[in-house]
C-alpha cells in the first residue's frame, strides 16, 4: 500500500512523525512517500503543491497530510493554504467526513465540500453591494447523499440531511433530492431538519444523531461544534473523500506556530486521521478500530499538557504504540 505522507508547517513535522510509527506498527508493509508541501514547500520549491507532489498524491492509495500554515506567509501572495485548496480540487474530494465520539456522543458529520457558497460567484457590485453566491446542481446533491446513505448503512442506520428549507432554494432541491434517494434506501431511516434547529439539537442532544448530511458552509459550522461538544477541535481527525482515487485525511486543527519546536503538540488529531484513513482510505476498518481505541487508552493514561498532563508528544505515541 502506498501512502503520500505530507507532514506540513510548525507542528505538522512533529504530529506526523508520530503517525509515522504507528502506521508503521500496524501496517509493517506499507509504502510511506513524505513529499513537501505546504510552507515548507514554497521555501523549498516556490510553490505549496510542486508537481512532484502533486503527481505522487495521485498515485497513491490514500494521502496522509499534517497541518499547514506559517505565520511567515501571512501577507504573502503565494500562501500554503493555497496549496491545500488545489490538493483537494485536484483530486476531487467532496466528501469530508467529520466523526465526533465521546461517552453516549458517536456521530459522523458529512459535509459536502466542494459546492456551495464557497465556490459560487462572489463579487461587488456597481453600488458597493457585495455578494457571494449559493449554489448547487442536484448531481452534486446526489453524490454527497449517496456517500451519506452507505456510510449510514455500515453505522446505526439513521440519517439525518441538514438545510434550510424553509428560506433557501437549494436547499429545496437539496431536500427534494434526498427524499428521492431516501427511496432506494429503505433500510435507512431518513429524517431532515433546518440547520438552525440542528445546531440546538447538537447542543440538548447529541446522542440523538448518527449521521448527519449537510451542505458545505452548515457543515463547517456543525462540525465544529461538534466536535467542540466531544473533547474540543485539538483532538478531531477528518476523511476528505472522492469516488475515484485517493482520499486525503487530515487533523482539524491547525499548526499551532505558537508551540512548534517545544515535542508538546498534542498527536491525537492526526492519529485519529489516521485510524480514519485505514478505515475509509484504505478499507482496513479493523485496524481503524484498533488504532481508535489505543489512542482512547492513551489518553486516559498519557495526555499532553493541553489536556492537563504531562506526556510530550513522542510519549504519547509511545503510549499508543504500547496499547496497540
Ligand atoms: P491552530 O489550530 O493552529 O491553534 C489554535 C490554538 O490551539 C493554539 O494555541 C495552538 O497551540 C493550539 N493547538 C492546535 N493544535 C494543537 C495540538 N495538536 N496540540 C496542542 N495544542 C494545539 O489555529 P491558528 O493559530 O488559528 O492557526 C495557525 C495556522 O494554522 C494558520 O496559518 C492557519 O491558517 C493554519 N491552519 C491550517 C489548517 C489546515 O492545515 N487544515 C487548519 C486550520 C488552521
Amino acid at each position: 500500500m502506498k501512502i503520500v505522507l505530507l507532514p506540513g508547517d510548525c507542528i505538522g513535522p512533529e504530529v506526523m512523525a508520530e503517525a509515522r510509527r504507528v502506521l508503521l506498527a500496524v501496517l509493517p508493509g506499507a509504502e510511506l512517500d513524505e513529499r513537501p508541501f505546504g510552507g515548507e514547500a514554497i521555501r523549498r520549491l516556490g510553490d505549496p503543491l510542486p508537481p512532484e507532489t502533486l503527481e505522487a498524491c495521485r498515485n497513491a492509495d490514500a494521502v496522509l497530510k499534517g497541518p499547514i500554515g506559517d505565520p511567515e506567509f501571512d501577507a504573502a501572495d503565494l500562501r500554503p493554504e493555497q496549496g491545500l485548496l488545489r490538493l483537494r480540487g485536484e483530486l476531487d474530494v467532496y466528501a469530508n467526513l467529520r466523526p465526533a465520539r465521546q461517552d453516549a456522543v458517536d456521530l459522523l458529520i458529512v459535509r459536502e465540500l466542494v459546492g456551495g457558497i464557497y465556490f459560487g460567484a462572489k463579487g461587488v457590485r456597481e453600488d458597493g453591494t457585495v455578494f457571494d453566491t449559493c449554489e448547487y446542481h442536484p448531481s452534486q446533491v446526489e453524490r454527497i447523499a449517496r456517500r451519506a446513505f452507505d456510510l449510514a448503512r455500515a453505522r446505526r442506520r439513521r440519517l439525518t440531511s441538514v438545510d434550510k428549507a424553509n428560506v433557501l432554494e437549494t436547499s429545496r432541491m437539496w431536500r427534494r433530492v434526498v427524499t428521492d434517494m431516501g427511496r432506494d434506501h429503505p433500510d435507512v431511516e431518513l429524517d431532515h431538519m433546518l440547520v438552525d434547529n440542528a445546531a440546538m439539537q447538537l447542543v440538548e442532544r447529541p446522542e440523538r444523531f448518527d449521521v448527519i448530511v449537510t451542505e458545505n458552509m452548515f457543515g463547517d459550522i456543525l462540525s465544529d461544534e461538534a466536535a467542540a461538544m466531544t473533547g474540543g477541535l485539538g483532538l478531531a481527525g477528518s476523511a476528505s473523500l472522492g469516488d475515484a482515487g485517493p482520499g486525503i485525511f487530515e487533523p482539524v486543527h491547525g499548526s499551532a506556530p505558537d508551540i512548534a519546536g517545544k515535542g508538546v503538540a498534542n498527536p491525537v488529531g492526526m492519529l485519529r486521521s489516521t485510524a480514519l484513513m485505514l478505515a475509509y482510505g484504505l478499507g482496513l476498518a479493523e485496524e481503524g478500530r484498533r488504532l481508535d481505541e489505543a489512542v482512547d487508552r492513551a489518553l486516559a493514561e498519557a495526555p499532553t499538557a493541553d489536556l492537563g498532563g504531562t506526556a510530550t508528544t513522542s510519549e504519547f505515541g509511545d503510549a499508543v504504540l504500547a496499547f496497540l
